[in-house]
């Protein structure tokens, strides 16, 4: 119950009152008395202010504690990373970036985002013992409860390595990993949408597809972290994927096969800008594509309209079957966004049912490019709160 009363003081945003609490609650105010208190002995609470009187003495009001420590947040894609150093409300304090070629492997992948971390903890001088936890999404398949990628089709040389171990030898705090998808499908719902649509979808387009649910107020996960994987819906498209199987999604519409495209095209004469960007570099990235969709590139516009229709047609099939409210569709470069947006709404509209899509609406990321990290911020404190509350608890119980 602890942690319970704890959610509603976050999710009011804003401080509240014990009676506030006992409304919220259900629970008397002499009920809530004895967790503000234990909240206030871990840290998590703190006593802000004196409220509005409603006749009598003015009440205390209590706020969750967003100064109880700081978080390091990554936000991982297969050639960069975005990083940030949090408070525990995921306020970002500082922001940075890093770029990386997956294929060296973890270890030197991980020393890269290592030492951008460490610029940023010095550039706000946050000492690294006041960071209480990391959060990292990654964008393929992870074992939440491991924090380790199983199997992964687009990441070599991940499969089940130690990402906390890596990390408990720079840092002394735990770590928590998670599918970028539902990093950003977290951060959306509690501080894009602050709570107020139960049950939505996140898509988002990089290398990879993948979706993002939230059913019922909570991220669902699946029973082995894998629920959401849009990316090998069989499209019936005559493409083979690195998965083994023919037809997915993501082969014929997610960054690698886009990338594939924009050079075919290029290379028979479509795109003046993308013809140059080859020349310079002897290769095309999707950031190259995105950079292209600012320029009103031509052709970076129907490579990404092209692969946001098929998508669209894929998150049609999740939309008749969990009947969401909402579809945020979330670019791995923001400028996607809209060309996504258009595209998804026209492949959704055309294959879902009416009763479906009577009050569903499809918009754009509300957080932008920082979903992703205030998501991983929001795992982790979810996750650290967890465990020192019940750790509390059992404590409690043990010394009853
Ligand atoms: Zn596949």
């Amino acid at each position: 119950m602890t942690a319970e009363i704890l959610q509603i003081i976050r999710r009011a945003g804003r401080p509240l009152s014990k009676k506030d609490i006992s409304l919220a609650s259900g629970l008397s105010i002499s009920g809530v008395v004895e967790h503000v208190d234990r909240l206030i002995d871990t840290g998590l609470l703190v006593n802000t202010s004196i409220g509005q009187s409603s006749g009598g003495r003015k009440p205390r009001l209590y706020a969750f504690n967003k100064d109880a420590g700081c978080l390091v947040s990554i936000d991982m894609e297969t050639d960069h990373a975005k990083i940030a150093i949090t408070d525990f409300d995921c306020n970002i304090l500082i922001d940075g970036s890093c770029s990386f070629d997956i294929l060296c492997g973890p270890e030197s992948v991980l020393l890269s985002i290592k030492d951008q971390v460490v610029e940023l903890l010095n550039k706000i001088k946050v000492d690294k013992n006041a960071v209480k936890g990391i959060g990292i999404g990654i964008p393929d398949v992870v074992d939440f409860a491991e924090g380790l990628l199983v199997s992964p089709l687009l990441m070599p040389g991940w499969d089940r390595y130690p990402i906390r171990d890596f990390w408990s030898g720079h840092l002394d705090c735990p770590c928590y990993v998670d599918n970028d998808v539902n990093i950003i499908a977290l951060g959306e719902y509690a501080k894009g949408l602050n709570f107020q649509v139960a049950n939505m979808i996140v898509v988002k387009v990089g290398t990879g597809i993948g979706a993002g649910i939230i059913c019922n107020g909570k991220l669902y996960r699946g029973s082995d972290g894998s629920a959401g994987d849009l990316g090998h819906f069989d499209m019936g498209i005559d493409v083979t994927c690195w998965c083994g199987n023919r037809g997915c999604l993501e082969a014929a519409a997610g960054g690698k096969a886009i990338v594939a495209k924009a050079k075919e095209a290029t290379l028979s004469g479509r795109s003046v800008y993308l013809k140059d960007v080859l020349a310079k570099k002897d290769q095309i990235t999707l950031q190259d594509i995105a950079y292209g969709i600012q320029r009103l590139d031509g052709l970076s516009i129907e490579l990404i309209r092209e692969s946001s229709v098929l998508t669209g047609r894929a998150v049609a099939s999740i939309v008749n079957f969990i009947n969401p409210e909402l579809v945020l569709v979330a670019g791995a470069y923001p400028e996607f966004d809209d060309t996504m947006l258009a595209s998804v709404r026209q492949g959704v509209y055309q294959r879902s049912l009416p009763l479906a899509t009577r009050n569903l609406l499809i918009k754009k990321s509300v957080l932008g490019h920082q979903a992703g990290l205030i998501g991983a911020a929001y795992m982790t404190v979810e996750r650290l709160i967890l465990g020192s509350i019940n750790d509390e608890e059992d404590a409690v119980i043990a010394a009853n």
